[in-house]
């Protein structure tokens, strides 16, 4: 074959397909027939006196979150929440909050969480498209709830969490079994035609990811492992950042968005709240480092950072380690569809290649690198990354098409789902993962998943807009920006379209820079071209 194929096609020897199918897929371990609503609570009467959450002056003892998540579940039951029924949390990041979510689990619902900031008319349609009846709100969501319930078909059952709460009774939890097949969370992600996409995923995913993270940044049961909440509740990574904590009774921190931003107060938070684990994405990490090189101080207790959602750079890393040798990197990385990361990479210090890899296979996941065809391709060529095995979710609530575009049966494992990631990789020798970046228009801002698409069509949608294109500028991911061009009216002014935006997109989505042009510039075969478009920027800017 002038191609180098073999007899069954592939481009690979069987040799090398034996070992791209078993060689590149994690360990097999055996799942508990339990899901985390069990281990939680078993973990809560083991430790019941231990400190389970702490927010700024509060600090709950596991007793007391149990408690409380009985009586949130107890009222989603009595609401009528029966199995994977979607409960929306629209509360801020408080210990309530993390009592609601362990709450709807309880009740065996579906937990969707929504941010008290977002838009209406983005709450409406995470709504609409879960078929979500119950919401669980706090003070400062009851408007945006109640704004919300107005526009649905069948309005909201809504049940704020404090009154829930000051009702007292129920320190047991209701009788409601939750089995490992069991869906229990949605996040919705960006999506390039303008909606967003609700990636629903299952308890037996979520809890292999729990593990597979607990083994591997080595937080141990006993209690002393202190972990920061700092992720936005409507990115998944916040989802570990406190569950992983709550299963072997160590204590969540929850830190709040004003803290993160002083970075100086961030530094005391994780010195004086004896931190041992944190999670930050790559974009945060630099700013923090660029703190602690300028203004060096130890880091108490911490010893592990966990860096997901966007390519770690290797001068990121050189730098860590030279200021902190002894705190490891832990470069974490999938997609909310694969219930989180189902591979990452630990470093205990510089790797001695001059990049990152995004490293092995967790526990139970199978990753594959595969060409247009779905093919296996032989080790170091590009491909596209996909995994199968117990993260893989479910699929995109109510969302049949989309759901078929990114889950397709497995090749080579029939009767599991295998997710398409849409991220170009290669393997490497010692079974490494490298990422190489997007097939498609998605970027990363400040760790938040962005299609491109989504906001151009929010755009055109705009009275007036003619044309529209968004580009990224900024070479590091912690100066990477949105920039908005567009045609039209006259009396679209860049200040209006930002305006505009602002009122159906969250602000991560919304354009830094807008800028008005006569015309887009297209490339030879008519399509417009970014590329030009994102040189102007960086001189207008
Ligand atoms: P997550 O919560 O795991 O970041 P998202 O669904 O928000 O998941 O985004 C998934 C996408 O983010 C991936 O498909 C990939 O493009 C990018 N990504 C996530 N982690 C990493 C990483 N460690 N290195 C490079 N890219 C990453």
């Amino acid at each position: 074959d002038p191609h180098g194929r073999h007899e069954s096609g592939s481009l690979l020897s069987p040799q090398e397909t034996e070992k791209q199918l078993y060689g590149l897929a994690g360990p097999t371990v055996e799942l508990p027939d339990r899901t985390f609503v069990d281990l939680f609570r078993e973990r809560a009467r083991g430790c019941p006196d231990a400190i389970a959450v702490e927010h700024g002056t509060v600090r709950w003892t596991y007793r007391e979150l149990e408690r409380r998540v009985n009586r949130i579940a107890h009222a989603l039951v009595e609401a009528g929440v029966g199995t994977e029924d979607v409960v929306a949390v629209v509360m801020d990041r408080t210990p309530e909050w993390i009592a609601a979510a362990l709450g709807v689990f309880t009740a065996g619902g579906v937990y969707l969480p929504v941010r008290p900031d977002f838009p209406v008319e983005r709450v409406v349609a995470q709504l609409e498209r879960s078929g979500c009846a119950v919401a669980l709100t706090d003070p400062g969501s009851e408007a945006l709830v109640r704004a919300s319930s107005a526009r649905l078909a069948a309005p909201l059952t809504a049940l704020p969490v404090t009154r829930v709460l000051a009702r007292g009774g129920h320190a047991e939890p209701p009788r409601v079994k939750v089995t490992p097949g069991q869906a229990a969370y949605i996040y919705f992600t960006s999506g390039s035609t303008g909606s967003p996409k609700g990636a629903l995923c299952e308890h037996a995913g979520f809890l292999n990811h729990l593990y597979a993270k607990i083994e591997d940044t080595g937080m141990t049961a006993g209690g002393e492992d202190v972990a920061t909440q700092i992720a936005s509740q409507c990115f998944d990574i916040s989802l570990w950042q406190f569950a992983a904590p709550l299963l072997i009774g160590g204590s969540v921190r929850i830190v709040d968005t004003r803290t993160q931003l002083d970075v100086a107060a961030f530094v005391e938070e994780i010195v004086e709240g004896r931190v041992t684990v944190m999670q930050v994405v790559p974009s945060y990490l630099e700013v923090l480092l660029t703190h602690l090189e300028q203004h060096p101080r130890p880091l108490g207790a911490l010893r592990s950072v966990s860096v997901t959602g966007e390519a770690l750079t290797y001068e990121l890393v050189q730098r860590w380690f030279a200021a902190y040798p002894d705190v490891q990197l832990v470069n974490a990385y999938g997609a909310t569809e694969t219930s989180d990361d189902p591979m990452h990479e630990v470093l205990h210090g510089v790797p001695e290649r001059d990049f990152v890899s995004v490293g092995r296979a967790l526990r139970n996941v199978n990753t594959y690198v595969l060409d247009e065809n779905l093919a296996l391709v032989p080790l170091g060529t590009p491909g596209e990354i996909a995994f199968s095995g117990v993260c893989v979710g479910r699929g995109y609530i109510n969302d049949e098409e989309r759901t078929r575009e990114a889950f397709v049966p497995d090749p080579f494992r029939p009767g599991s789902r295998m997710y398409r990631t849409g991220d170009f990789g290669r393997w490497l020798p010692e079974d490494r993962l490298e990422f190489l970046g997007r097939r498609d228009a998605q970027v990363k801002i400040r760790g938040f998943r962005i299609e491109i698409g989504e906001i151009e069509n929010k755009l055109l949608a705009m009275e007036g807009v003619r044309e529209a294109a968004v580009v990224t500028e900024g070479d590091t991911s912690e100066q990477r920006v949105l920039v908005a061009f567009f045609s039209g009216s006259e009396q679209v002014t860049p200040e209006r379209v930002r305006d505009f935006l602002g009122t159906v997109l969250p602000d991560y989505m919304v354009p830094t820079h807008v800028h008005r042009v006569d015309r887009l510039p297209l490339t030879e075969n008519g399509k417009i071209d970014k590329k030009a478009l994102a040189r102007p920027a960086a001189e207008t800017a």
